[in-house]
């Protein structure tokens, strides 16, 4: 299956369902980052473990870096990775995954899927778990059979229901249905009853992409220097009946609807919303809210209509891929820093970085630029992969 990944809008090939990124039929993994923050402590790990299943290749330490941080001058960083729950491996196996990790510097797990046994294994090995969830693109049967007429209608009147864009799975709810905040309100209370889980971690939490990252333009053939009508949304019965009670205009009657300052707010205003009633239940469950966000304030609003600097959450963690916006490692540190200037003082933010396109040095400089521009760690997405074993 390729697909949009919600995490770089990249290929992504691993089988999708549900909320588990093709790890349940694994019998081994295979660590694939190959890089790390300290180049002066800079360590690799090789070595096969178990029974030939754990193969951990030039992992590099996410530790402390004096030279970024200055000596005892500030906190070590906190560092995340965007990972599967590895369900299927032998106890001695996850527990080995977990030791690499804490060995690798990270600090908090993001799980696409996960049991009872894989949430208590990576709280022993003092690891954070948080549920990575996907939020309003949801292509559950359930909800396409029964609710369709819950999901994002674009300014064509095409539902995201049975007319996804760009790509099959992008069957997007709509905030601003009472029934659509009321669902995603019960999944995070359901996950807030669950043992050994620190958080819930919101991802595709936004109106699908109006206009896409400017790498993938190509890809699918499209120039998008303005919004186009079919990837517009949301024009359902719900929002035009909201927006024209709040400013008595229909917004499929404005004359020209991406101009208007009025409507795109409404459209910011539904998803914050939304996410700020979701940390509310989260809190009430005493577990941390956090998001997977577009990389800057203005980019995020422009391409995927997310202001989340409004948002209540404990943390926030912009994927900052360079390389699906043709930029340079730089960039991450400029990202970074605007988005820490929109943020309170007192949030942190964690930068994103993708693995597969920061080679050798690039990582490195990644990891520094991001620290530079004001991020309280880093979070690692793309470099890991789990495998089938041939057997
Ligand atoms: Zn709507």
């Amino acid at each position: 299956m390729t697909s949009i990944h919600t995490k770089c809008g990249a290929d992504w090939t691993a089988g999708f369902s549900g909320v588990c990124c093709g790890a349940a039929k694994a019998l081994a993994f295979c660590l694939q980052w190959t890089t790390v923050v300290s180049a002066m402590n800079r360590r690799s790990f090789l070595g096969k473990m178990g029974h030939g299943a754990l193969g951990v290749s030039a992992a590099n330490l996410l530790l402390d870096k004096p030279r970024i941080l200055g000596a005892n001058s500030k906190p070590r960083p906190k560092n995340w990775i965007w990972t599967d729950g590895g369900e299927r491996l032998k106890p001695a196996e996850q527990r080995e995954r977990f030791k690499q990790f804490r060995k690798a510097g990270i600090d908090a797990v993001l799980f696409s899927g996960f049991n009872r046994e894989v949430l208590a294994c990576a709280k022993a090995e003092g690891l954070e778990t948080h549920a990575w969830t996907w939020a309003l693109c949801r292509g559950d049967k359930e909800l396409l059979e029964k609710h369709p007429d819950w999901y994002d209608v674009n300014r064509l009147g095409d539902s995201a229901a049975d007319k996804p864009a760009y790509v099959d799975y992008y069957h997007f709810l709509c905030p601003s249905h009472d029934e659509v905040r009321q669902h995603l309100a019960k999944i995070v209370a359901d996950l807030g009853d669950t043992d050994n889980l620190d958080g819930i971690h919101l991802d595709y939490i936004r109106y699908p992409d109006v206009i896409l990252p400017v790498a993938l333009w190509k890809k699918y053939n499209l120039i998008q220097n303005e919004e186009l009508p079919q990837f517009d949304y949301c024009y359902c019965e719900v929002c035009r009946g909201a927006f024209k009670r709040q400013t008595g205009e229909d917004p499929l009657q404005l004359p020209d609807p991406p101009s208007n300052a009025a409507w795109r707010q409404y459209r910011y205003d539904s998803v914050t919303r939304l996410v700020n009633h979701l940390v509310d239940v989260a809190h009430e469950k005493r577990k941390q809210m956090t998001a997977a966000v577009f990389p800057t304030p203005a980019l995020a609003k422009k391409l995927v209509r997310q202001d989340w600097a409004q948002w209540n959450l404990d943390a926030v963690l912009p994927m900052t891929y360079n390389s699906f916006y043709n930029e340079q490692p730089e960039w991450i540190q400029r990202a970074v820093k605007e988005g820490v200037a929109a943020l309170p003082k007192d949030r942190p933010l964690y930068a994103g970085l993708y693995l597969p396109d920061l080679k050798g040095e690039d990582f490195d400089r990644a990891v520094e630029f991001a620290m530079a521009g004001g991020a309280k760690g880093v979070s690692l997405f793309g470099g890991l992969r789990t495998v089938k074993r041939a057997d």
